[in-house]
């Protein structure tokens, strides 16, 4: 593992201020789930999702209403919006006009090649990137038939068609998704396509479902592909907030060591001899610190085998005693604590560090 730069050199486009693909780093994004013609709604929400480190958010586009809202999201947006779109070259055009940096269409059902060629040549003319979706909930019929079921083949042969649909309207800034809630199929259909054709690609497990089931569905399908150097852009699909799926995948990039935001947290499972309240100090320093974007690596640890070590190596750590806690900060015991006070003494030296931090910037 190398870090981001180990991603197979493919196609770049540039979704607003983003670039997706060419190398660049994976891009984090995520799908609101507010109402769109709710503006103000919508714009909490993508304005929490920005917070939360969401670099990028799709808005269902699904009728004449939704469109006609967009103008005043994507004026006040802090995030490049994605327009998503089924059925409707109409809706197309005038998400376009409203200023989306990226549709996400599927152009078999786009209204034919005419529309499809109306919509590529707009989207062209902007240099607005179209993103074609194909999800085995939804693989058509025929491909179905000749595969023999939903296969990793059958999912990649319907992406390459749909590009291909684009490609004959002169259109070449594609992005590609292919996804099931299988992520040993998603994994499947991603190898092979990431080898038969250089667009970006949009990864995620689909429709991997809520709790620790859908966390690691995705951990395991997105960061397999990942750690492969297959995926430009992230989504994890939870059934959940969209601020959960952010945090998600900037676990994931942070697990494979592609990118960091925020703290690395590192916790024992605690054993016969931890005698402090690990798991509740543990949880105090990670729910106080969440708010923090400065990466560092914090660990919370029971006692003196692995506790010093780990808690020597991270920027700054506790390790358990007898009712007590070393705090280590930058390699250094900094002082001992009592365990009842460790996790709040620890919370505070770290923002004492991080406001440190920002007053030099
Ligand atoms: S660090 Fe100590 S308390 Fe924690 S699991 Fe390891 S041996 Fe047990």
């Amino acid at each position: 593992m190398g870090g981001w730069s180990t991603v197979k050199k493919r196609r770049s486009v540039k979704v607003g201020n983003l670039t997706m693909g060419g190398g660049a780093p994976p891009i984090v994004q995520s799908m609101n789930n507010t109402l769109t013609t709710d503006v103000k709604a919508t714009l909490n929400q993508i304005e929490a999702l920005a917070r939360a480190g969401c670099e990028l958010t799709r808005l269902a586009v699904p009728d004449r209403a939704a469109a006609d809202v967009l103008p005043e999201i994507v004026r006040n947006s802090p995030l490049p919006i994605v327009a998503d779109i089924h059925f409707s070259a109409d809706l197309a055009l005038r998400s376009l006009e409203a200023g989306v940096s990226k549709l996400r269409i599927n152009p078999g059902n786009i209204g034919g090649p005419d529309k499809l060629r109306e919509v590529a040549t707009a989207a062209a003319a902007l240099r607005v990137p179209i993103r074609v979706g194909v999800n085995a909930g939804s693989l058509e019929a025929r491909i179905i038939a000749e595969e023999g079921g939903v296969t990793a083949h059958g999912l990649v042969r319907s992406a390459l068609e749909a590009a291909r649909l684009l490609e004959e309207a002169d259109f070449r800034d594609i992005v590609i998704s292919l996804k099931a809630s299988s992520p040993a199929l998603t994994i499947a259909a991603y190898r092979e396509l990431a080898g038969r054709c250089d667009y970006p690609l949009h990864i995620g497990v689909t429709e991997a479902g809520f709790g620790s089931t859908g966390l690691i569905r995705s951990a395991v399908g997105i960061g397999t592909l990942l750690a492969e150097g297959i995926g430009d852009t992230l989504r994890v699909s939870l059934t959940d907030d969209p601020l959960a799926e952010v945090a998600a995948a900037w676990d994931i990039l942070a697990a494979l060591g592609l990118r960091r935001r925020g703290p690395t947290f590192i916790s024992c499972p605690t054993c016969g001899r931890t005698q402090v309240d690990l798991v509740r100090t543990a949880a105090e320093v990670k729910n106080a610190l969440a708010h923090i974007t400065e990466p560092l690596t914090i660990a919370v640890m029971g006692c003196v085998v692995n506790g010093p070590g780990e808690a020597r190596e991270a920027d700054f750590g506790l390790a358990g005693g007898k009712d007590f806690f070393a705090l280590f900060s930058r390699g250094e015991v900094l002082e001992k604590v009592p365990a009842e006070r460790a996790a709040a003494r620890l919370i505070e030296v770290v923002n004492e560090y991080v406001a440190g931090k920002a007053s030099e910037a």
